[in-house]
C-alpha cells in the first residue's frame, strides 16, 4: 500500500519583514499564493528513507536531514509511533528557488503518513505539526492565497476572484533563506534604515478581492528583495526584462533567486516566457496560474 499526495510551490505576493527579534526571527508580513507547480510524494511502508527524482535536485539531501523525513519524524514523535516510512518525491518545484519547496515536499509527508499509519489527526493538529518544521510548511497544507503573521505561520485565508497568470524564471543555483535575511538586516544596518512594523499592503488585498491583475501587479512587493538582488545583482536584468516585455508586475520570489512576473492571461504568459527566454536572462521559464488548493491525497 502506498499514498501519494501531490502539493505546490508558493510565490509571496507580499512579503514585509519587520525588525529583528531578540529570537533571531523577524516579524513577516506574508501574503503567499499557492501555485501550479507541483512536487509529488509518495509514502510507502518501510524502514524511514529518502528518495528524490527530478530534474534538478542538485543539494537535495536524501536522507534524514530532508525536510520530509523531519516532518514523518514530527508526526510520528506526535503519534507516539516509529517513524516507518519509505518516501519519494517527484520533484518539479525548484530547490533553494524561494518557492518553498522542501516546505511543500514537509507538507505532503505529512498528509501523506497520516494517510498511511491510518491516524485521524485534525488538520489544524497537522498545521500546529507543520509549523514546528518550519514557518512556510503549514501554508503548503493550507494553500490558496493565505495572509501569514508572525513567522509567517499563523494563516488567514484571503478572498481571490479568478485565476492569476504567473511566469516564473528560474536561476541557476538557489540562495539561502537565512543568508538573504542576514544580508536584509546588513543593508538595513548600513544605510541606517529603521525597519518598521510591517503592514498588509491594503491595494494587494483589494486587487486580490477584484481580481485585478493590473492593480495585483502594481501593489506585488518583496523587502528581501534588495538583499536578493545584493547576493545576485544578475537578477537585476531579469526584473528589468520582464519589465520591458510588459509584465504586470514583477518580483523576486521570496528569499530568490527565483523571479516571479504577473501576465494578463494565458496568451500573455506563453509570449512572456517566450520573450525572456529569447533575452537569456534565466535558465528557464515556466508558467502557473494561481490560487491552487494546498496538499491533497492523489491515490
Ligand atoms: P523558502 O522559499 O521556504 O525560503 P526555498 O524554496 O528557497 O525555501 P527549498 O527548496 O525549500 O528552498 O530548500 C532549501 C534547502 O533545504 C535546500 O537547499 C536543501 O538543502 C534543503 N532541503 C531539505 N529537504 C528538502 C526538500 N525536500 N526539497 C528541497 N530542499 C530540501
Amino acid at each position: 500500500m502506498s499514498v501519494t499526495v501531490k502539493v505546490p510551490a508558493k510565490v509571496n505576493l507580499q512579503l514585509g519583514v519587520g525588525p529583528l527579534r531578540d529570537d533571531g526571527y523577524h516579524d513577516l508580513v506574508n501574503v503567499f499564493h499557492a501555485v501550479s507547480l507541483f512536487d509529488e510524494v509518495t509514502a510507502a511502508h518501510g524502514p524511514l528513507a529518502v528518495t528524490v527524482a527530478g530534474a534538478s535536485i542538485e543539494g537535495v539531501p536524501a536522507g534524514p536531514d530532508n525536510l520530509a523525513a523531519r516532518a514523518a519524524r514530527r508526526l510520528a514523535d506526535h503519534l507516539g509511533r516509529e517513524a516507518d516510512v519509505r518516501l519519494h518525491i517527484d520533484k518539479a518545484i525548484p530547490v533553494a528557488g524561494g518557492m518553498a519547496g522542501g516546505s511543500a515536499d514537509a507538507a505532503a509527508a505529512l498528509l501523506a503518513c497520516a494517510r498511511l499509519w491510518e491516524a485521524d489527526v485534525p488538520f489544524e493538529t497537522l498545521l500546529d505539526l507543520a509549523a514546528d518544521v518550519g514557518s512556510d510548511v503549514p501554508f503548503a497544507l493550507f494553500g490558496g492565497t493565505a495572509l501569514g503573521l508572525g513567522r509567517g505561520e499563523r494563516l488567514t485565508a484571503l478572498p481571490c476572484e479568478g485565476e492569476f497568470h504567473w511566469v516564473f524564471a528560474l536561476a541557476d543555483g538557489g540562495l539561502s533563506t537565512p543568508a538573504v535575511f542576514a544580508e536584509c538586516d546588513r543593508l538595513r544596518a548600513a544605510f541606517e534604515q529603521e525597519a518598521g512594523w510591517p503592514h498588509e499592503s491594503p491595494e494587494l488585498l483589494a486587487a486580490l478581492t477584484a481580481g485585478d491583475a493590473k492593480a495585483l501587479g502594481a501593489a506585488l512587493g518583496n523587502d528581501l528583495q534588495p538583499a536578493a538582488l545584493s547576493l545576485r545583482p544578475s537578477l537585476g536584468r531579469t526584473l528589468a526584462a520582464g519589465r520591458e516585455f510588459g509584465a504586470l508586475g514583477g518580483l523576486v520570489s521570496g528569499s530568490g533567486p527565483t523571479c516571479a512576473f504577473l501576465a494578463a492571461d494565458a496568451g500573455h504568459a506563453a509570449e512572456l516566457a517566450a520573450a525572456l527566454d529569447e533575452a537569456d536572462v534565466a535558465r528557464a521559464l515556466v508558467t502557473a496560474t494561481g490560487p491552487v488548493p494546498g496538499a491533497h491525497v492523489l491515490s
